[in-house]
């Protein structure tokens, strides 16, 4: 991409409304732009983000086997009437009229559509387990709109939902999305930490929510210190892991906990996603019956598991950034690498830049390439706030020597090397994440 041909609409100046590095940044890099309270429209930057996290949500899910669907946004309230839920949603749940007077309501969630595909088309407990995800749109009409994508009313989710034969078969499900879960964060470059959330009326230890730990998390987070020592081992002990304390500050009762305060450890984070088992509460009041082994009927036990994919794209920035800006993960960068041309009327540095930029792409790297004809400052002030996590900065006298300058923007690091090796070197770094994907 030439930076002199993209939508990238920065600002110089921080913008007044955003109370969090994120937002700010998000707003002064031109990555969003807020259309109504709690409302965005991704521009091209942001956008080019938020597919990254999809997709590799997305590969993550299908890796342990459930289903990519899609679910209408709106849904007939007849559905939330039969689970008993349009009631208790209460206002948070935008309701809207049809020209029939038929109330439909903008998703929030979608057990019930979900539910009504289960009893549409399962049949016997040959057809279990089975498990189907979407990647769609919610709206929340949050009473408090804030923190940018963080807290919005429009927003995306990933939402998956599993149906078991029992409860046997639905915790090892379960666990399943567990790993998926620490696998996929991992994979953004993000620290993770799951604390036990309130299971609700079902009860036991099976929800848990994922905070991404970030020095600018709103939450405060409680945890065994084991479960650090757990996480360096070579192979996870899941259940372990989930069984071990771990707490967000909603949930923390310094009364209740089975840790003495100086054991326990606190960091910070950000609710990213949560899993839950969910028994038989949906399959029962809508219905949902199989025929077991036996011939007798049953109610499947299913289980639900969200991650906020466009809460995510913040939730990175308040992980990975400092005074200059945004610095991307590799895996859900917005570009790979930045080509700074210093010096746009010289030839032989316009010519390294675009041979950078060819055999860059050719690897299928993705280069942001500044060929503006602006001041050197603006372009390491825009380049460093865009976070881009590698800059080639070719300037004239070291282009006579075939030579560039590769940044490192998380580092600060800056190394003199010739064109082929910085080539090289970026070319290690692209085999090393393409490595890890196939990891595990
Ligand atoms: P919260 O406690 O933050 O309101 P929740 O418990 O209501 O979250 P879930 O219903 O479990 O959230 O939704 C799954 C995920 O969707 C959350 O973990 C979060 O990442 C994301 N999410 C929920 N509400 C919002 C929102 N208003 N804006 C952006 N993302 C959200
Ligand atoms: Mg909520």
């Amino acid at each position: 991409m030439r930076l002199s041909q993209y939508f990238l609409p920065t600002l110089k100046e921080n913008p007044a409304e955003a109370q969090v590095v994120s937002h700010r940044l998000m707003l002064r890099a031109g990555m969003i732009s807020q259309t109504a309270a709690g409302s965005y429209s991704w521009l091209p930057m942001g956008k080019r983000v938020l597919s990254k996290i999809e997709q590799i949500i997305r590969e993550e899910q299908n890796r342990v086997g459930v289903h990519e669907i899609t679910m209408p946004t709106l849904q007939p309230d007849e559905l939330w009437q039969e689970s008993g839920r349009s009631d208790a949603y209460g206002k948070e749940m935008l309701r809207i009229k049809d020209r029939h007077e038929r109330t439909l309501v903008y998703a929030p969630t979608a057990e019930e559509v979900v539910t009504d595909i289960g009893r549409r088309f399962m049949k016997s407990y040959r057809d279990l387990p089975v498990g189907l995800y979407q990647i769609q749109w919610k709206f929340r009409d949050e009473i408090r709109p804030r923190f940018g994508v963080i807290r919005g009313r429009e927003f995306l989710m990933k939402d998956a939902y599993t149906f078991d034969v029992d409860f046997e078969s639905a915790e090892k499900t379960y666990y399943r999305m567990f790993s998926a879960y620490q696998k996929t964060f991992a994979r953004m470059g993000v620290a993770a930490l799951a604390v036990q959330a309130e299971t609700g009326p079902i009860g036991g230890t099976l929800s848990h929510e994922f905070h991404v730990l970030a020095q600018t998390g709103e939450s405060t987070l409680f945890y065994d210190p084991k479960i650090d020592e757990l996480k360096q081992a070579d192979t996870l002990d899941l259940k372990a892991l989930t069984e071990l304390y771990a707490a967000s500050d909603e949930l923390h009762d310094p009364a209740k906990c089975p840790l003495k305060e100086e054991e326990l450890r606190t960091t910070k984070g950000i609710e990213m996603g949560h899993i839950f088992y969910l028994g038989m509460k949906y399959s029962e009041a809508m219905g949902l019956q199989l025929q077991g082994a036996d011939g007798k009927m049953f109610h499947p036990h299913m289980g639900c598991f969200g991650i906020g994919v466009t809460r995510m794209v913040a939730a990175v920035i308040e992980a990975n950034h400092d005074e200059k800006g945004m610095i991307w993960p590799w895996p859900v960068a917005p570009f790979h690498v930045g080509i700074l041309n210093m010096r746009v009327k010289d030839e032989a540095t316009s010519q390294i830049c675009e041979a950078l930029e060819e055999k860059l792409g050719a690897m299928g790297l993705q280069t942001l390439y500044d060929d503006r004809d602006e001041r050197a400052g603006v372009k390491f002030a825009d380049m460093d706030l865009i976070g881009v996590p590698y800059q080639i900065l070719v300037g004239p006298k070291n282009a006579a020597n075939q030579q560039v300058e590769l940044k490192n923007r998380r580092t600060g690091e800056v190394e003199l090397l010739s064109v082929d090796e910085a080539v090289n070197a970026l070319k290690s770094q692209q085999e090393h994440f393409a490595r890890q994907v196939f990891q595990g």
